[in-house]
């Protein structure tokens, strides 16, 4: 209307001139607790980055529109520490060289008054590896006394360290121009974060399940190559293939098309793939073989895709060489291993003969829908007080805890906020995620649910 035109009208003339997946990305990495999110509220000039004092709170690796002397750049807050899904600690380095894969430059913060610790070196020779441009942050700086602190950091080999002080502002500004001076214009990762372009598809599943076949069926001769800045092996490479008259982004496919070259265990690297091509999709395809009993690692990158929050869509391949007894028994497999995914939409495929190619389109928009989904808060909230009349929860030591309200906090992936009035028990959560994949659907879609307690 009349209204949201003058709000369009008043936009400065250069607002959509840019395209925010050609937006340059900055990591902020280092160790829990050196002040990354501080830094991280500080460059945008407001609180919204999460500071916790406890290292060991889980974090997602969370990005921001920032700006700068007027460039403007998206500025990646890599958290503490990270748990994966087996419930392991993983190391700082290993976490940072996925945030580094996904930058075009880093922030690399060390607490200067504690100084390069072991964790500090490792990171250091990965950014040496990656070759991508660094500012060194010498966190904690707040007087003139700390700065013999920060010249100590001389010794990462990472050039001028710059003093900051983030709690307190001292030095961000001298650190940005001169990060600002090292940032590429245009992004190089291929819209790790960004919105809109084509709907990003990660192809992951095992070795040998036939990942490469499939992208050479759904390619064939559409094959086009993005982002195939050469070099070494490791580089990812996207490939656009037009699919049911539409583009699709397939992502880091070099990893898929030439076999990665294998420093450390095989399992490390198809495993780190796995992540970073799923920290840059929307939608993850697992691939399995039907032809062979489903194992703990095909289970494992399907939790994978969960557990980055992606739409997921299960494929069957190699559908070709099965017979009635081996699909009886795989359907029992199914049921067993993938207990926790029903929702995700099954496809029975095969990359060599090229059978139900064109059921993977409508499984991955299916998917992808319910992965955008939002549920006005009027309508939750009359979904979830028919739900507690119908099905309150147990009482507990005399205690009946209530759901009061709910609001879905986000989308891709769909996240609730339920708040309560006293502790929900897991098996009452899960029948309230049950209830709303009944009503709502998020067919191929992973769901949250948090509570919130209200005293
Ligand atoms: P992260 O785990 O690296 O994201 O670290 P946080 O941003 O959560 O900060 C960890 C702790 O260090 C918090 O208690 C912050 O208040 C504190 N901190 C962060 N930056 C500074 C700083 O420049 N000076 C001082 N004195 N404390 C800081
Ligand atoms: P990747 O390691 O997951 O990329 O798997 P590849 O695409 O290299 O496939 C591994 C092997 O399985 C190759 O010998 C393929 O020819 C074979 N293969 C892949 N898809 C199919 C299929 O649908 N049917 C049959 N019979 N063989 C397949």
């Amino acid at each position: 209307d009349e209204d949201d035109l003058a709000i369009l009208q008043g936009l400065p003339e250069d607002a959509d001139d840019e395209d925010p997946a050609d937006r340059p990305v900055v990591a902020v990495i280092g160790r829990p607790n050196v002040g990354k999110s501080t830094l991280v509220n500080r460059i945008l000039g407001r609180r919204e980055a999460v500071v916790e004092d406890v290292p060991g709170v889980t974090r997602d690796r969370v990005a921001y529109d920032a700006e700068w002397s007027g460039r403007r750049f998206t500025l990646v807050d890599t958290g503490g520490w990270e748990i994966d899904a087996s419930g392991i600690h993983l190391r700082v380095a290993e976490q940072a060289e996925v945030a580094i894969e996904l930058a075009d430059a880093v922030m690399f913060v060390v607490d200067a008054t504690v100084g390069a610790t072991d964790d500090d070196e490792a990171v250091v020779r990965l950014l040496r590896r990656a070759g991508k441009p660094v500012v060194l942050v010498a966190n904690k700086v707040d007087d003139t006394r700390a700065e013999s602190d920060a010249a100590m950091l001389w010794s990462l080999g990472l050039g001028e360290p710059h003093p900051v002080s983030a709690l307190h502002g001292r030095g961000s500004g001298d650190m940005l121009d001169d990060l600002l001076a090292v940032l590429p214009e245009k992004s190089g990762v291929s819209g790790a974060y960004a919105r809109g372009g084509p709907r990003r598809v990660a192809l992951v599943g095992r070795p040998n399940v036939g990942k490469s076949s499939l992208l050479n069926q759904l390619a064939g001769e559409d094959r086009v190559v993005v982002d195939d800045t050469a070099g070494t092996t490791r580089d990812p490479v996207d490939e656009l293939i037009e699919l049911g008259g539409k583009q699709w982004r397939f992502v880091d496919t070099a990893g898929i098309r030439r076999r990665v070259h294998q420093t450390r265990g095989a399992d490390f690297y198809a495993s780190l793939r796995t992540r970073t091509a799923l920290e840059k999709a929307e939608v993850g395809v697992v691939l399995i073989d039907a032809g062979e009993t489903i194992s703990e690692q095909d289970v494992r990158v399907v939790q994978q895709v969960v557990d980055a929050g992606r739409a997921l869509v299960i494929a069957y391949n190699k559908w070709d060489t099965i017979d009635e007894e081996r699909r009886y028994y795989l359907d029992r497999e199914i049921e067993r291993e993938f207990v926790q995914v029903p929702w995700a939409p099954r496809v029975n495929v095969s990359a060599l003969t090229g059978r139900h190619m064109d059921k993977l389109v409508p499984a991955l928009e299916t998917a992808l829908e319910s992965w955008d989904t939002r549920i006005p808060t009027s309508r939750l909230n009359a979904f979830l007080g028919e739900l507690v009349a119908a099905h309150p929860h147990p009482v507990r030591g005399g205690k009946q805890p209530r759901i009061l309200f709910g609001t879905q906090a986000s989308t891709r992936p769909p996240r609730f906020v339920l708040f309560a009035s006293g502790f929900l028990e897991a098996g009452y959560r899960r029948f309230v995620e049950r209830r709303l994949r009944e009503d709502f659907g998020f067919v191929g879609s992973p769901i949250e649910i948090s509570v919130r307690v209200r005293e």
